[in-house]
């Protein structure tokens, strides 16, 4: 059962993880099947496409299931394939690569008695050395916007592989102050960072190699890079038997490569002394709670398998957690308390939290409605709020597809693809009908029905009455990217857009709508409405039930992942399953459009 690169990165967290993993100590200088490597990559993969498809969305994240791997793994596979063929482009000599791991290039080491084993998503020789390259399904986005506000702190070189500036040998001062250059690049040896996190896995990998090169006495010259989707690229539509074609457009290619040789190099002590603490977890197996903190990477795609276990500390409701912008901390005279300081201190309630390391005004307010149990109400701003809403209404929301690699014309990578949108109309304040003053388009495949969306939301929706969203920004941007990929109806969808209002302003709030409205800015900028059931969340599934009975429990689709992965799952569905997923798809968003009527029609009566 030797180590692989997956494994270390977990096993790296506490030792408590390792303890729990059930494992076997006298086989860890063994090896390890590829089918066992395969399927912990897969995974690794799956949770981070998934941070990827929902970096901004604000959709709750979910545990990987089985369906989620089965129906998102070929998107990754095809990025790890169009990585493979594109290299041959930028690097000289024989490559080694496949969508399978078994004809995939490995290294192998043993260390203090443990067998460390990865395998290398493309394996490139030639004159100069060796080139590894790790395929990741994120973005250039990630990396380009480390940087001042006008430049990254990467830039493309002669060959068309982005370096740092500091690589690149430029005057770092011609570009921006070197103490903003450092603070992003600091952001890279950051493995809890966006960027970070992949540099951090790329450098475990450069360490096996090493050491595995360095027992054979083989001194090649060995360079490392990341293999991303590239931001800039705009897919120009062109597809062969069905099949999108992704050529060069416009002068780019739709993977980008990044040397990371020297980041990764300068990571080596590092994750020398990291593998020294997992022999040590390794050694001792003791599964005795330990501290929690930011390596559970709690409430993220790549959270610790173990999270659900050692979270139980938290009490389910009204948790530290809660608290907003508690990444914060919290503050007490000059002293600043971390969270995870506190709840390994045995402060796991909002309640645990003495008043007076409440800094923030809205931790107050969150803290204050627990204790009375009541909600925290400005009525006066609520009303003004509602008075600037004009019917008949129209409650409109988007399910999007943010696809790796784009599928349409005019596409990005994960740029979120819009497939369904649903419809309510509030004719009259109070008015309207679950049913039938509901309207929306759900594309029936995988085909580009964005014309046919349009065409029917364009007639439904007159460019001069106002639409009803939730969190505006998603929307709006939508809204937007059609209205300039579809010339014709520019100007309609860019009316609509310039009509949306916001629910979530009359719920939390908008400091510039209040301000214009004669508020002053600290009450502006204050909650509108909260209440304790809402644990820190304004999402419309939080706020939902304080308004109406509607709920989404026992949905079948219940939530913008499961939207997402069912639209994906298409392709592969039996004729009645796909009726049946069709449907639910439907109600799901018919839901969401009219828990917007719900909510804003509670908010009304409850302002009486
Ligand atoms: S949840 Fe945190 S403390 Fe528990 S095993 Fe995972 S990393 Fe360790």
């Amino acid at each position: 059962m030797a180590i692989t690169k997956t494994k270390f990165i977990n096993y790296v967290r506490c030792p408590r993880y390792v303890a729990l993993d059930d494992l076997k100590k006298e086989k860890l200088d063994s090896m390890i099947t590829v089918e066992e490597y395969k399927k912990e990559e897969e995974i690794e993969h799956i949770a981070e496409l998934l941070g990827n498809m929902f970096d901004d969305s604000g959709n709750d994240l979910i545990d990987i299931k089985n369906e989620h791997l089965e129906t998102m793994m070929p998107y990754y596979n095809k990025v790890e394939i169009l990585a493979g063929e594109l290299a041959s482009k930028y690097f000289e000599g024989s490559f080694k690569f496949s969508k399978s791991t078994y004809n995939q290039e490995s290294f192998d080491a043993v260390i203090d008695n443990i067998r460390y084993l990865c395998y290398v998503d493309i394996y490139n020789e030639n004159d100069d050395g060796i080139n590894i390259i790790e395929v990741k399904a994120t973005t250039t986005k990630k990396y380009l916007d480390l940087g001042s506000k006008d430049y990254s702190i990467f830039e493309k070189g002669n060959d068309g592989i982005y370096y740092l500036l500091e690589d690149l040998n430029l005057n770092i001062e011609d570009y921006m102050p070197l103490k903003v250059y450092e603070r992003n690049r600091d952001k890279l040896f950051d493995k809890y960072s966006g960027p970070g996190h992949y540099i951090y896995d790329i450098a475990v990998q450069r360490f096996i190699i090493e050491n595995d090169m360095k027992s054979h006495n083989d001194n090649k010259n060995v360079k490392y890079y990341l293999a991303v989707l590239n931001s800039n690229y705009v897919f120009d539509g062109k597809y062969e038997n069905g099949e999108a074609i992704y050529d060069e457009v416009n002068g780019e290619d739709i993977i980008s490569y990044i040397d990371v040789t020297n980041v990764t190099r300068d990571l080596m002590d590092k994750i020398y002394l990291d593998s020294k603490k997992v022999k040590g977890y390794i050694d001792d197996l003791n599964g005795s709670r330990v501290p929690l903190g930011e390596y559970c990477e709690y409430k993220k795609t790549v959270k610790c398998k173990y999270c659900r276990l050692c979270f139980d500390v938290l009490p389910e409701k009204h948790s530290i957690l809660a608290y907003i912008n508690n990444n914060f901390g919290f503050k007490k005279g000059n002293i600043k308390y971390d969270t995870y300081d506190l709840i390994n201190d045995g402060k796991v309630s909002m309640l645990d939290i003495p008043d007076e390391m409440l800094n923030r005004e809205k931790n107050k307010i969150q803290k204050d409605s627990v204790v009375s149990g009541q909600p925290y109400i400005n009525e006066r701003k609520i009303k003004d709020g509602i008075k600037q809403i004009t019917y008949p209404l129209y409650h409109l929301d988007f399910e999007t597809f943010p696809c790796p690699l784009p599928r349409y014309k005019g596409e990005r990578p994960y740029t979120q693809s819009v497939f369904q949108f649903s419809l309510h109309v509030e004719k009259e304040p109070g008015v309207c009908d679950k049913e039938k003053d509901h309207y929306g388009y759900l594309a029936p495949n995988h085909d580009d029905h964005r014309l046919d969306l349009i065409r029917y939301m364009c007639e439904l929706i007159p460019d001069d009455k106002m639409v009803l969203v939730y969190n505006d920004s998603f929307e709006k941007t939508r809204l937007k990217e059609l209205a300039y990929i579809f010339p014709e109806y520019k100007e309609t969808l860019l009316k609509i857009r310039d009509n949306v209002f916001d629910l979530m302003n009359i719920v939390k709030t908008k400091s510039s709508l209040y301000e214009n409205l004669g508020y002053s800015k600290e009450e502006a900028k204050m909650f509108n409405y909260y209440h304790p059931d809402m644990d820190g969340s304004f999402s419309i599934k939080k706020v939902l039930p304080l308004f109406s009975d509607l709920t989404y429990k026992g949905m079948e689709v219940g939530n913008g992942v499961e939207a997402m992965v069912t639209y994906a799952s298409f392709p592969k569905l039996l004729p009645l399953d796909y009726k049946h997923k069709y449907q639910k798809l439907i109600e799901y968003c018919q839901q969401d459009t009219y828990a917007m009527f719900a909510v804003l029609d509670g908010l009304r009566k409850s302002v009486k």
